[in-house]
């Protein structure tokens, strides 16, 4: 393995670094304090990532994405960790799975998106599936020419902002080895199509100016041409998506931890106590070799993926220890600097609280701390169970 940055990768973490600083950090206090993103602002940094060649970073070349390689991508990501996600999130990152569609889908759907003239969104959650997708109970049933939908889904990023969403929904039964299961398909729906509606979602604690909403379909008729890869494809599509992006969190999370590190460094360096600075005091100076610890060893699991994933040889277990170990370093980084700063570690006033809220939806979205580990032990096994 080597991670030595070429120059060509130095030149792109070098734009993302100076994007982060000049276009993104200077708009983090008002949209935490308004919780939302003005559409003004939204507009300017999506066309300043594009004429930055930030914007659609993980698409290929081919449909006019960035086409980097994951190992390129995850040192970007890394940059972007830095600030706050609602801003962050702007500097889109289509979804991949919308590489599998058809020619004219291609050009309806991703091309425009990675051009930033539309906005996708994905929708696989509803209240009642979450961890468990084979759960869910929105229904699209085939109707002559076209299919009809009825369900809903909750927790969709960018669900109001999105010109249309990549929809999963059953669209039958398979017969596996432990009886019968949901057969899962996925969907391109505008918005605007009749029975189609979005509501904002209920005020999330971490990373406030987020957009996330609730879906409702009520007898949605899409044509059948608007299905993404075959029929009962959806599993297939949706990991093909969820392993990138549990790398991209295992990346974020060393870029964020590590602003956080710098902060507490200072303050332990410069606060004084007892006659002398804080980080003198082993209780601290100890929790500052931890997080450096801590941090380092999430990065290096990060880019071991990302560069087994530019080799062909990252497997689900390689994502999901990045995902797990970055978000949850994440979550003790920030607590600890909690406790460094002290009070003023709760105080609004600085950052620092923001940072410890903002940690712990990592340990829960696209797959909690307690799937990854499912996912971990169940290949440890695999290979013992006959
Ligand atoms: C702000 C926000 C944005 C999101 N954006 C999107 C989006 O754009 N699209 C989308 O589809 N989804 C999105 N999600 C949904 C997210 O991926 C889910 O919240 C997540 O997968 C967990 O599902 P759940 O919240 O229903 O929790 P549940 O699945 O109900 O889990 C509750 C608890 O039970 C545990 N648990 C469940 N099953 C097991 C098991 N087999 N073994 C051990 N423990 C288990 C979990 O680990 C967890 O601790 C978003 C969520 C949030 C909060």
């Amino acid at each position: 393995m080597d991670f030595s940055v070429s120059e060509e990768q130095q030149l792109i973490i070098d734009v993302a670094h100076q994007f982060v600083r000049r276009e993104l950090l200077p708009h983090e206090d008002v949209v935490e304090a308004q919780d939302y993103v003005p559409d003004e602002l939204f507009a300017q940094i999506r066309q300043r990532s594009i004429e930055a060649g930030l914007f659609a970073a993980n698409i290929s070349a081919k449909h006019g994405g960035g086409g980097l390689d994951a190992l390129t991508f995850a040192l970007i990501e890394r940059e972007f960790g830095w600030v706050s996600y609602a801003l962050h999130y702007i500097v889109h990152r289509p979804s991949n799975i919308l590489e599998a569609g058809s020619p004219e889908q291609i050009k309806n759907y991703l091309e425009p998106t990675v051009r930033g003239e539309r906005l996708d969104c994905i929708a696989f959650t509803e209240p009642g599936a979450g961890s468990d997708l084979s759960a869910m109970s929105t229904r699209a049933v085939r109707h002559g020419d076209d299919y009809v939908i009825n369900g809903s889904k909750h927790f969709i990023s960018f669900g109001m902002r999105a010109d249309y969403v990549i929809l999963f929904a059953v669209t039958g039964e398979t017969d596996g080895p432990r009886g019968k299961r949901s057969e899962i398909s996925a969907f391109l729906v505008d918005k605007g199509t009749k029975g189609f509606t979005a509501r904002r979602g209920p005020v999330c604690t971490a990373h406030r100016g987020y957009d996330h909403a609730e879906l409702f379909f009520d007898d949605c008729r899409v044509p059948a041409r608007q299905m993404l890869g075959a029929p009962g494809e959806g599993f297939q599509l949706a990991s093909k998506w969820l392993s990138p992006a549990r790398l991209s969190i295992g990346a974020l999370a060393v870029g964020r931890a590590q602003r956080v590190f710098e902060m507490s460094a200072e303050w332990a360096g410069t606060r004084k106590q007892f006659g002398q600075t804080i980080g003198r005091f082993q209780g601290t100076g100890f929790k500052l070799a931890d997080m450096a610890t801590d941090i380092a060893a999430a990065e290096m699991l990060t880019l071991k993926a990302a560069w087994k994933f530019d080799q062909g040889l990252m497997t689900d277990q390689d994502a999901a220890m990045a995902k797990v170990f970055g978000s949850e370093m994440l979550s003790r980084v920030t607590d600890s600097a909690v406790q460094i700063f002290g009070g003023m570690g709760l105080m609004n006033t600085l950052p620092i609280e923001r940072f410890w809220r903002d940690a712990r939806i990592e340990r829960i979205w696209d797959g909690t701390s307690e799937i990854q580990r499912h996912i971990i032990s169940r290949a440890i096994l695999r290979s013992y169970e006959k």
